[in-house]
Formats: structure tokens, sequence, C-alpha cells
């Protein structure tokens, strides 16, 4: 356990392997190159011949060289342009055929690597693609005895199946534990590439076979090694950098965090999709779906998303069927036996993804739901006009009238509070019914503010009570406006449908307020005109009583 955390390389160990590597990379001729490999080798394992390495220090080891060559690679010196990145799209695309069509700018590249024949019409082909697939779904047996069936006409075709070989012999080597085979063919191919294509190849070369490695409980060095290609290389849009951006984004949760994962992932989707598979654009639009609703709370962006990653499911979904198709056209049925279990992972792991994509989508809609209700709520709570009358509510009492009586303390401005109460009201709504009954409130409210000025203030205080705030009034004026409004009302007739009737009103005041810079203040007042409005009220209705101590 504890070499897991020590290096397993010197300081000085590091200058060798980097020196080393670049020697390989300048080295011009092929024997030369298989001498290097032969003693970076050594590095690994004293004696090359003898045992396999643990996979730690294969881990480690694999980690050391790829970091070092990412750091050669981009220094200037080796820098080289390259033709062959197109290849690497392609993959994206496996299994290729006539009916499963791929876009025009890698069929030209395709046709022009096979010297201007047709990649399909070689015969090559079709095994070639079975047995990378094979590979990938980890049927090692029956692609290792494709793959050797095609070794003695391989070496004569063109770089494009020299590259899918090798991919594929790779894959096969590092399932059989070879790991020592594995990491030389690795060194072979990127001198090769380097060689005859340019470092961007190389590089991408360099992230197909840190794909490959088994990182296991060493996860944190695989994410050091994407961290060597530097920040520009993470963000120039190229499909480098989305090869790059896709393994930091399935790094596991406690090397990477959601926010710098949803950064990535933006960057990811604004890349044309051919840069990367269905199943990779479904996990992304998948995460970018759970991170706005959990993260951000923004539903209609979740479900967007979600939408996108439900396409790309489906499109996952045709691609296996097209590629069980394909391997039931192509493989004997023995073989075919053989591989069933594999397509069928592959087939539950979709069907997983599609049941908890369902029950996330689900979820997500009913938080949404949930937040919805709730706003209205909140809505509601911070609206400050009644519905029914369209007068101001207690809300705006409490929260908007604050400044208004500020200004008014301190220009010494008296303050009077009246509460007006129907009186009876019940039987209002007994006889006429309720309907009845909210017309009368809704015509008060509107004899109130035709009768009252522009500046008091009109409040639904509660069912059928009134609460008046009018400013800069003496005390006899109010009682005698109160006096006024009383029998107003006392003489108007309601007229509600076929039925025509009276009410009438009590009032409770108090008059002269000058203090009322809080709630407490505030309450005070407004109880001392409840209380003069209960002496109206025991005084037999329909009366004005102002609140003296
Ligand atoms: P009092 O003279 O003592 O004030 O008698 P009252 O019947 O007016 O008093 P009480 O407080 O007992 O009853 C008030 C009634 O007002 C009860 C309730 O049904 C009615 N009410 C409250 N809000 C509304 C409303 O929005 N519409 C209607 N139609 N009635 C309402
Ligand atoms: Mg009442
Ligand atoms: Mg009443």
């Amino acid at each position: 356990m504890a070499n897991q955390k020590v290096p397993l390389f010197s300081a000085q160990e590091e200058r060798e392997l980097r020196k080393q590597l670049s020697l390989l990379l300048c080295c011009s001729q092929a024997s030369q190159s298989q001498d290097i490999i032969n003693q970076l080798l050594h590095f690994y394992v004293p004696d090359k011949t003898k045992k396999e390495p643990s996979l730690t220090r294969f881990r480690y080891f694999s980690a050391a060289l790829i970091e070092q060559l990412i750091i050669l690679l981009q220094d200037e010196q080796f820098l080289k342009p390259s033709r062959w990145t197109d290849f690497f799209e392609l993959l994206n695309y496996f299994p290729l055929s006539l009916e499963n069509p791929i876009p025009h700018h890698l069929k030209e590249t395709i046709s022009s690597s096979a010297n201007d024949n047709p990649f399909y019409q070689s015969d090559n082909f079709i095994p070639l693609q079975l047995s990378y697939l094979l590979a990938q779904l980890e049927d090692s047996d029956t692609a290792y005895s494709l793959l050797k069936q095609l070794k003695e006409d391989i070496s004569i075709t063109t770089s494009f199946f020299h590259l899918i070989y090798n991919l594929t012999l790779a894959r096969l080597l590092i399932l059989k534990n070879k790991r020592l085979d594995f990491t030389e063919l690795w060194l072979k191919l990127i001198y090769k590439y380097y060689q005859e294509d340019g470092s961007e190849t190389a590089l991408h070369l360099i992230l197909q076979w840190q794909k490959m490695i088994p990182w296991g409980k060493n996860a944190s060095l695989k994410k050091k090694v994407l961290q060597t290609y530097s920040s520009d290389w993470k963000y120039n849009k190229t499909l480098l950098s989305a090869f790059i951006l896709n393994e930091l984004v399935t790094l596991e949760n406690h090397l990477i965090k959601p926010e710098e994962k949803i950064r990535y992932v933006h960057i990811l989707l604004s890349l044309p999709s051919s840069y990367m598979s269905f199943e990779q654009l479904q996990y992304l639009y998948f995460f970018a779906g759970n991170y706005y609703s959990g993260v951000e709370q923004n539903f209609p962006k979740s479900i967007r998303a979600y939408h996108h990653s439900t396409y790309y499911l489906h499109k996952s979904w045709l691609a296996l069927q097209n590629l069980s198709q394909f391997l039931r056209e192509n493989l004997s049925p023995e073989q075919m036996v053989q591989i069933m279990p594999y397509l069928e992972k592959k087939v539950i792991s979709l069907a997983n993804q599609i049941n908890l994509q369902n029950s996330t989508y689900v979820d997500t809609l009913h938080k949404n739901y949930l937040l919805i209700s709730d706003l209205y709520h909140q809505v509601e709570a911070l609206s400050i006009t009644d519905h029914l009358t369209g007068l101001k509510n207690r809300h705006y009492l409490h929260n908007n009238l604050y400044h208004t009586f500020q200004l008014a303390v301190r220009h010494k401005v008296p303050i009077s509070f009246a509460i007006l109460d129907i009186d009876h009201f019940k039987q209002v709504n007994d006889i006429y019914g309720h309907l009845a009954g909210d017309y009368v409130l809704q015509t008060l409210a509107e004899l109130l503010l035709s009768f009252f000025r522009k500046s008091d203030v009109i409040i639904r205080y509660g069912g059928e009570e009134f609460l008046l705030v009018l400013f800069d009034i003496k005390k006899e004026n109010m009682l005698k406006l109160m006096e006024e409004f009383r029998a107003k009302i006392e003489n108007y007739e309601f007229i509600y449908q076929e039925n025509k009737f009276h009410i009438t009103i009590s009032t409770g005041c108090v008059c002269n307020c000058f203090a009322c810079l809080n709630d407490t203040a505030l309450n005070s007042y407004i109880e001392k005109a409840d209380k003069a409005l209960y002496t109206a009220k025991e005084a037999g209705r329909n009366t004005v009583v102002c609140f003296t101590e």
C-alpha cells in the first residue's frame, strides 16, 4: 500500500526516462528505436524476460512514460503537423458499413488513405472491424483468433488498417495481462506514427493508450496524466481536446468537482457531435440534466437536457442493434454464442440507463412542480393586493408603509387610523348568499375609494373589516368624515340580482398618532382602533367611536 503514495521513480530516473524518450522520438532508424524501447522497458522490470510487473508498478510506469511523452511532444522542437487525426473521429462510427453512413469529410479521409480504394471493398476490413469490436466487447478469444488470420495481409496494407490492427492488439494484450508487451507495443506505435504523421497523431495515440490502462485505485494518476496536457489543449475545441475532456468528465466524483465537470460538459456540448460517441453524448446531457435540476434548480433547462439525453440513448440503442446485426451476419454461430454474454451486458446497461433516466426525469418534473407551488405560495404572500376588492391588503401595511410613516413623523404630520366593520354581515351571506356578500364587499371598496382622498390608505384588513390610514387630519375632521361615510352607507341601496337591501357599518378610530416607526407602535394604534370598534358594536352598531384612554 505504501508504494501507492510514494512515486516509484526518483527525479533522476525521471530525467533518464525523459532522455530516452526524446532519443526515441528523434531516432531515424527503426532498429535503433527498438534498442531504446528495450532500455525503457528495463526501468520497468530490471530483467525484462522474467515476469510481468505488478499492476501498481505497471500503472506508475505507464503514467510516468505518458506524462514525459506529453511534455516532450508539446515542446516546439517536437511539434510536427499531422494529417491523420480524422481517423480517430472515425472510430466513433464503428462498425462502418454502407447502411450506416459516416460523415462525408471522413469518407474522403478513408478513401485517400486506402490508396483511392474505398475501404469497405477490402477483404480485410470486415474481419478487422469485427476483431476491433470484439476486443471492445472484451471477448478476447474470438477477437484474437480473427486477428491472427489477418496478420499476414495486414502488414502490406495501409496505415489505416495497421492502426486498427494495433489498437485491437493493444486491447487484447491488456485483457490478457501482458503488460510488458502492451507497453512495448505503444512505444513502437508512438515512434512509428510520430515519424510518419507528426505529434498530434502521437498525442491521440497516447490518449488511446491512457484510456486502455485499467487505472483502478490509481485513477488519480490518470487525472495527473490528463492534466499534463496544457490548458490550451483542453480548450482549443479540437478532437484532441474532446478526448481529453471526455476522459476528465468520466473521472470518479472524488477526483473532479461537479462545477469543474459542468464547465467541461459545456465545452464538449459546443463541439461537433461527430467528435463523440452516442453513449458519450447521452452521458453528457444526462449529467447536465442532473446538474441543472439539482444544483441550479433550473428545471426547464434540465428537462431540455434530459430530452437530448433520451435522444442519444435512442441512438445508442440503434447503434447497438446495428452492431449485433453486424456481428450476426459476420460471425460463425459458435463465435456468436461466445459473444452473446457481452452483448447482453451492453443491453442490460442501456436498459438500466433508460430506467435511471426515466426515474430521474419524473423526479425532476416532480421537484419542478413542488418548486412552482412553493413559488406560488411565496408570490401570494408577497402580493400586496386583495383579489376580491382590489384594495391593498395587510402585507402592504406591514411591508410598504414604513417610509410614509417615517416621512409623516419627521414632518410632525398627525396620522389617524379607523377600522370599519360591516354590521351583521353574516346575515347578508345567510339571506342573499355568499356571492351577494362578495358583491357587497366589492361595492363597499368602490365607495371607500371614491369617498376618500388618493393620499389616504385603504386596506382590506380582514373578511369584512377595512382599515383606513389618513394623514394630516385633525380629530374633529376625522370624526366628521367618518360619520359622513357611515351615513352614506346607511342610505346606500345595494342591488344584487333581484334583491335590494341596506347595510350599516360600525367604525372605531384613533386620532393624532405621531410615532409609527415600528410594528409594535403600529399594532398598538390598530389595537386602540379595534377597542373603539368594539365599543361601537356594544353601543348598538351603525356608529362611530373614537378611542380614549
Ligand atoms: P358583527 O356585526 O358583530 O360584525 O357581525 P358579523 O356577522 O358581521 O360578524 P362576524 O365576524 O361574526 O362575521 C363576519 C362574516 O363575514 C363571516 C364570514 O363568513 C363573512 N366573510 C368574511 N370574508 C368574506 C368574503 O370574502 N366574502 C363573503 N361573502 N363573506 C365573507
Ligand atoms: Mg368582523
Ligand atoms: Mg361584522
